[in-house]
């Protein structure tokens, strides 16, 4: 007769361990004690800011006479659902010039359709993009308020649904501000120490790429160093992130061999509401 009894489960800085011991007859099988460590529950949320844009979307024609990749073919190919944070006023009819000759004959709307067809998530990132400090000296709080809830509206005219997250761009915010924004329904997403590290922004530093003269960009790459930034966070036990991209072709190249590196680590990807429903309290 094999007697198993489960000693102890306990959670150690995020990581659960279980004590198993084994009681076996005759007595040559004396009892032993297994320690066996479980492992960690993996889950990585991907957020893109500042679309929609089509010619990141679908790819476009470089100089050189190639295609740049499509962000949406590789998510599509390795089945990862993300979620963006759109401007709204990409998604407004008097965008739709601008957005068909800067990006290759795509409306920005029609992009956003496209996203929600597939089964992306849309949420918000402001209706004009402008900085909450700047636009609370300019025009006050309710402006604000204002500006949110008319990306709001024009996300839902597009899902169905009214967005339930929003990012201030560049991330800044205040206390009494945050809580008029939360008492809309909305969170907020932040890079502040105040919340747990699993429901904290980590900014992949992207947009540093993507400029004439990248000298911010991270050393020794991008990739290295979003990477990097994940094996730290799970030193520490934490083994959930939320990565927070923009809408790059850069960005696009360093994903196509951060997500199948990161699959192979046991990560599983999921969108943001999926994320909190599995990781916030
Ligand atoms: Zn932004």
């Amino acid at each position: 007769m094999l007697a198993v009894t489960l000693a102890a489960a306990c959670a150690i800085g995020g990581a659960e361990f279980a004590a198993i011991t084994l009681h076996a007859q005759p007595p040559a099988l004396a009892a032993r004690t297994i320690s066996r460590k479980e492992p960690p529950r993996k889950l990585i949320t991907m957020t893109f800011d500042d679309g929609p844009k089509p010619y990141v979307l679908y790819g476009t024609s470089l100089p050189s006479g190639t295609k740049s990749q499509s962000l949406l073919a590789l998510l599509e190919r390795e089945h990862v659902k993300t979620t963006f944070f759109v401007m709204g006023w990409r998604l407004a009819k008097s965008a739709d010039t601008f957005c068909v000759e800067k990006d290759g004959g795509h409306t920005c709307r029609s992009a956003a359709e496209e996203e929600h067809r597939l089964g992306f998530e849309i949420e918000n990132h402001t209706y004009g993009h402008g900085n909450f400090r700047l636009m609370e000296k300019r025009y006050g709080d309710a402006w604000i308020l204002n500006d949110i809830d008319r990306c709001s509206t024009i996300i839902e005219s597009i899902t169905g649904e009214r967005p339930r997250f929003v990012r201030p761009p560049d991330w800044t915010i205040w206390p009494a501000l945050q809580k008029q924004i939360e008492a809309r329904g909305y969170r907020v997403m932040t890079k502040s120490r105040t919340v747990p590290a699993e429901l904290r922004d980590v900014d992949s530093e992207d947009y540093f790429c993507a400029v004439k003269n990248p000298i911010h960009c991270p050393k020794p790459s991008l990739y290295a160093y979003v990477l990097a930034r994940v094996e730290a966070r799970e030193r520490r036990g934490i083994y959930g992130h939320i990565l927070c991209f923009h809408e790059l072709p850069v960005t696009v190249e360093v994903l196509s061999r951060l997500i199948p590196v990161l699959k192979e680590r046991g990560y599983r990807f999921v969108t943001l509401s999926e994320y909190f429903h599995a990781v916030a309290k």
